[in-house]
């Protein structure tokens, strides 16, 4: 038993990549402590990071530690106290690990805990054969979903929960930024029966996923000006809900310029660093509402992601661009690196 090893992708040292080793499989669990197989995992931005190793995660991240937050899986044993789920359950999770304890835990806030830890951020990550999680961030999941959508779900739940800040149906909706949480917006926005889905993007490979995901209107700013071609598909208003997912300071401008009067904003993009903006002239005198958005509500996001993938009502396929063995997950954070993918996953 001691001996027991998996393949995992390890930050090894306080430096740029990451390495595919055999490391010891965590089979010693505490009372509300789950072991998961991984069946697929997926990469995110948060991952290229530290693959990168930029600013960001040297603040962060204590090497040797496993990467990987984005995954599904099976529970194949569970610690004494355990109730809510049991060995054999389809399991997608949580990335964000909640206290339980503080204010915001205790008034249903759990997405925003003062305390939170992130997976393969503050503790080893799911890109291995196994992992061991507390209960608390496990979402039991329809084995019918395809492995690969399950793997996205987290992502898919950023998109669920910054669009379904304010009722879309027969709205003007504005996405900046068509990365794969921006393009899988669309797709909620088109189900929430949003009038007009209207894209601001600039590389070309997500301007083509945009439109594969429904987007109706696909605007690059820096070849036509977006504020003028919104107010010309909304009869000189503007849009009335903004949904900023670039984490570019330039688009979020843009984007608040192309809102009408008393519009919403939800905000998910996060920017390099302080913005300056004319507050007065597009948020204040505007009448706007925003919102900041951080993670998934705990659970009613998950909830309706495991609807909407159970029931089909939006079809993630385009999204998943490519499905790698673990063994190429150079390859995958190529693509990614390069803006050439939507969601790469990679199995285990
Ligand atoms: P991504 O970087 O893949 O996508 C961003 C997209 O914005 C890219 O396709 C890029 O080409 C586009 N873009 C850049 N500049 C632009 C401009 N001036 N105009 C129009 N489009 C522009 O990221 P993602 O994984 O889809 O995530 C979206 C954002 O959400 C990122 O900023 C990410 O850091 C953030 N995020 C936030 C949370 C949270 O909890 N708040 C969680 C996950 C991701
Ligand atoms: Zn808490």
């Amino acid at each position: 038993m001691e001996s027991e090893t998996m393949i995992a992708i390890v930050k090894e040292r306080p430096a740029p990549g990451l390495t595919l080793k055999r490391v010891p499989v965590p089979r010693e669990l505490g009372p509300h402590d789950v072991l998961v197989k991984v069946k697929r995992a997926s990469i995110c931005g948060t991952d290229v990071h530290i693959y990168n190793w930029d600013a960001w995660s040297q603040e962060r991240i204590r090497p040797p530690q496993i990467d990987g937050h984005e995954f599904t899986g099976e529970v194949v044993s569970i610690g004494g106290d355990v109730s809510t789920v049991k060995v054999g359950d389809s399991v997608v999770s949580e990335t964000h690990i909640p206290c339980q304890k503080c204010l915001q835990c205790r008034t249903g806030k759990m997405h925003i805990c003062k305390n939170m830890q992130i997976l393969g951020v503050h503790r080893d990550g799911v890109f291995a054969e196994y992992v061991r999680v507390p209960e608390v961030v496990l979402w039991k999941v329809d084995p019918s979903i395809p492995l690969e959508y399950a793997s996205i779900m987290e992502p898919f739940g950023n998109a669920i929960h910054t669009a379904l800040v304010t009722d879309l149906t027969g709205k003007n909706v504005l996405i900046t930024g068509a990365g794969p949480i921006g393009v899988m917006a669309v797709a909620v926005a088109k189900v929430s029966g949003a009038a007009q889905v209207i894209v601001s993007e600039i590389k070309e490979f997500r301007k083509e996923l945009a439109r594969k995901m429904g987007a109706d209107v696909i605007i690059d700013p820096t070849k036509e000006d977006l504020t003028k071609k919104v107010k010309a598909m909304t009869e000189d208003n503007g849009a009335d809900v903004l949904l900023e997912m670039s984490g570019n300071t330039t688009a979020f401008k843009q984007g608040l310029d192309s809102l009408t009067n008393g519009a919403v904003v939800s905000l998910l993009g996060v920017f390099p660093g302080e913005l300056s903006f004319d507050i007065n002239g597009l948020f204040t005198f505007k009448g706007l509402t925003m919102y900041g958005i951080t993670g998934r509500k705990m659970f009613e996001t998950w909830q309706v992601a495991t609807q909407l993938l159970k029931n089909k009502r939006i079809d993630l396929s385009p999204v998943v661009t490519h499905v790698l063995p673990a063994e190429k997950f150079e390859e995958g954070f190529d693509v990614m690196i390069r803006g050439v993918s939507g969601k790469v996953i990679l199995e285990f």
